[in-house]
């Protein structure tokens, strides 16, 4: 599954560098995150990294995009494929 980040973001701008996908961009009105290219960090690092560092804990799981864990491993492949 992809992240999303929740209304009660307070647009602190710490997650956007952390992520090695880049999913992460401002949006009209608060961060957000593009389900194509959150891999919830599978294949980078163990935990997501913008969870990891959000101050208000405003960034749950995304269950209109569920993908198992494969899922993102595969989702992951194909991005890095993608950059070369
Ligand atoms: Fe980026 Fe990882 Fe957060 Fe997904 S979980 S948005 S890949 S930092
Ligand atoms: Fe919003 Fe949390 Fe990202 Fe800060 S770290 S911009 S509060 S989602």
């Amino acid at each position: 599954m992809s992240l999303q980040i929740l209304d009660t973001c307070v647009n602190c701008d710490v997650c956007e560098p952390v992520c090695p996908n880049k999913a992460i961009s401002l949006g009209e009105e608060y961060y957000v995150i593009d389900p194509a290219l959150c891999t919830e960090c599978v294949g980078h690092f163990d935990d997501p990294q913008c969870v990891e560092v959000c101050p208000v804990e405003c960034i749950i799981v995304d269950t209109a995009h569920p993908e198992s864990p494969d899922d993102l491993r595969l989702k992951y492949g194909r991005l890095m494929a993608a950059k070369s």
